[in-house]
């Protein structure tokens, strides 16, 4: 489309929302389709945190509020910060935004210059790329694999920066291979970092509390990496809240100060009422959300367990999130009941079409030999799933 700009043009659209397009177009055939492909857990918001919105809206919550968020949420994300994490703000550190997505993009439109690079382990969650080109910055893949449980080492990391890296940004733990960086694995990279100080690293931590290893850590705990981290966070996956839309940073305050220079000019900041509900939610203790991590657990557990018994299929134990990440390579080259697969598309789409189960490539992650399942779907559902994947693949 001319009239259009070279940024929406050249821009990829999201594989994930693609998938579920499609998906949703074979449901309207009268397809029965198990989705597989979202990244969203299947649970309602609890409830005490839909009455502290519906209190908000009774107590007339209704005008712009602060562009980078209330004093008041602000202060439970400071409070969060330092319970969950040992990580010490001040509110002038803090920036409110609209989802953790705006906050990813909040902090690339403000640190990169065109050209500047910025050093993704794969697979990384499939926005980054676009954010990161859309900041006008070059995104630079780093290869994991399942034989190294998608973790990338301290050399790799050193071999990938260049005079050019202006920025590192991951997620730990990972979307979509489930990866946690332990402490000891953060600070084996804060090492290399360090060697380098004008590297700013993003720190994705939308999914710390779907944790099932142990503690989980930041890199900005590291007293020399503090002042060049900035942590990203929000409500989304830890408190089944996707569409209320917010998200955090704990940052340097220079570039806590950008980001809200950026967003003044284009959201006005985050819904006052979702920020409200936010700060109950916040409150809480983790207490309050731990069945559902629990249920997570049991859903891995059922996941791999089936995924075992199918040839071909390799994977590593997700330590988090809610995604499994099974290398399919073995399929490549094959064909499969008249589908010939060449990639790991063709066998997203291969699985979307005979077996009826929605899949998302590997290819939207940096990682063209794995798939992502997702298991934030009822036990029935991954079972029926993974018997539909089981006989699909059954006459290799
Ligand atoms: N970061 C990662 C790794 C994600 O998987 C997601 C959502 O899928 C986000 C950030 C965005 O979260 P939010 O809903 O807060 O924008």
């Amino acid at each position: 489309q001319k009239q259009l700009s070279d940024r929406i043009n050249n821009m990829t659209t999201s594989q994930t929302l693609a998938m579920a397009a499609k998906t949703r177009e074979l449901k309207e055939e009268g397809k029965d389709i198990i989705g597989l492909s979202l990244g969203e857990p299947d649970f309602n918001t609890p409830d005490f945190i839909k009455e502290a919105a519906i209190q908000a809206i009774n107590d007339n919550y209704n005008s712009y509020s602060p562009v980078d968020g209330y004093v008041e949420l602000k202060d439970a994300v400071i409070t969060k910060f330092k319970r969950d994490n040992g990580l010490t703000y001040n509110r002038a550190q803090i920036v409110v935004s609209t989802g953790a997505k705006q906050s990813l993009a909040n902090a690339a439109m403000v640190i990169l210059n065109p050209g500047d690079e910025v050093i993704l382990p794969c697979p990384y969650w499939v926005s980054y790329a676009e954010i990161v080109k859309l900041a006008e910055g070059i995104p630079v893949e780093v290869p994991t694999t399942v034989e190294n449980n998608f973790k990338i080492t301290p050399a790799q990391l050193e071999a990938a920066i260049t005079p050019k890296t202006k920025m590192v940004l991951y997620s730990s733990p990972c979307n979509p291979s489930g990866m946690i960086f332990s402490k000891e694995e953060l600070r084996a990279l804060a090492d290399v970092l360090v060697k380098y100080p004008d590297i700013i690293v993003v720190s994705d931590e939308i999914y710390e509390h779907i944790n099932f290893v142990g503690e989980h850590a930041s890199m900005a705990q590291f007293e020399d990496m503090y002042d060049r981290v900035i942590t990203v966070n929000g409500v989304s996956k830890a408190f089944a809240m996707t569409g209320w839309r917010i998200g955090y940073i704990g940052a340097p305050e220079y570039i806590a100060r950008a980001c809200n220079k950026m967003q003044g000019q284009i959201t006005s900041g985050a819904n006052c009422i979702a920020q409200r509900a936010v700060i109950t939610a916040l409150e809480a203790p983790v207490s309050k959300i731990q069945p559902m991590i629990d249920t997570f657990k049991e859903r891995r557990k059922l996941i791999l367990s089936l995924l075992d018994q199918i040839e071909g299929f390799k994977t590593t134990e997700p330590e988090g999130a809610f995604y499994v990440f099974p290398d399919i390579s073995y399929f490549f080259g094959k064909t499969i009941k008249g589908h010939h697969i060449k990639d790991a598309t063709d066998f997203s789409m291969f699985l979307l079409e005979v077996a009826l189960v929605a899949t998302v490539t590997g290819d939207a992650f940096g990682n063209p030999e794995c798939i992502r399942l997702s298991y934030a779907a009822s036990e029935s559902q991954i079972e029926e799933a993974l018997k539909r994947i089981k006989a699909a693949v059954s006459e290799v």
